[in-house]
């Protein structure tokens, strides 16, 4: 190594990626610096546009452009009468491409952790109540993973919306003990959404 601050600081930046480790992050940063042109300039571009200009929705908790408004909750030409709660984005997406479920969904981004309190007013609970009001939803599908956070923030959930008049399922068969939504196989999650279980209030 050559001791420059510049290539230090990016190498320990990307190191920190999912996945990737001190070497890889050295492979990535070579790659990068051999194509200024081709990688380095788009990259820099895109990822300045992405920090301005996308967000997550206060509403729903999807990814929204700030310019445009969230095509989740807001310009969504569909209307459902379900929705889908899951624990993040990358679940949402998940469940998008296995094409087994069509509804809107809403996106807590984390789970309720009993160790920290401040933690579940950001859960968007409270705007998932009205959304269900306002888009006068008939079900909601709690879509946590199988792990002792997804399940308790599955009752806490269902807790939260003893006051509506909504049906809550909650994904059942299939579904392995431990299993997070963003890893199941196609087949395992159409399983579950299937086989879904009410809750009972
Ligand atoms: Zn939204």
């Amino acid at each position: 190594m050559q001791n420059i601050s510049e290539v230090d600081e990016l190498i320990k930046l990307i190191s920190k990626l999912p996945g990737l480790g001190p070497k890889s992050a050295k492979r990535i940063f070579l790659k990068l610096i051999n194509n200024r042109e081709e990688l380095i300039k788009p990259i820099a571009k895109t990822l300045a546009e992405v920090y301005k200009n996308i967000s997550r929705c206060k509403i729903c908790g999807s990814l929204k452009s700030n310019s445009a408004g969230c095509n989740n909750c807001e310009n969504n030409k569909n209307k459902y009468n379900k929705i889908c709660v899951v624990e993040n984005i990358a679940d949402q997406w998940s469940i998008e491409n296995s094409s087994i479920y069509q509804g809107y969904f809403h996106i807590l981004g984390g789970t309720v952790s009993s160790s920290n309190n401040k933690k579940k007013e950001d859960l968007l609970i409270n705007s998932l109540v009205e959304r269900i009001e306002k888009d006068h939803i008939e079900e909601v599908i709690i879509a946590t993973s199988a792990t002792v956070e997804g399940q308790t923030t599955a009752f806490y959930i269902q807790d939260a919306l003893k006051k509506t008049n909504v049906k809550i399922s909650k994904l059942a068969q299939g579904l392995p003990v431990g299993g997070e939504i963003e890893n199941l196989d196609d087949g395992t999650l159409i399983s579950a959404f299937k086989n879904r279980q009410s809750f009972i209030k």
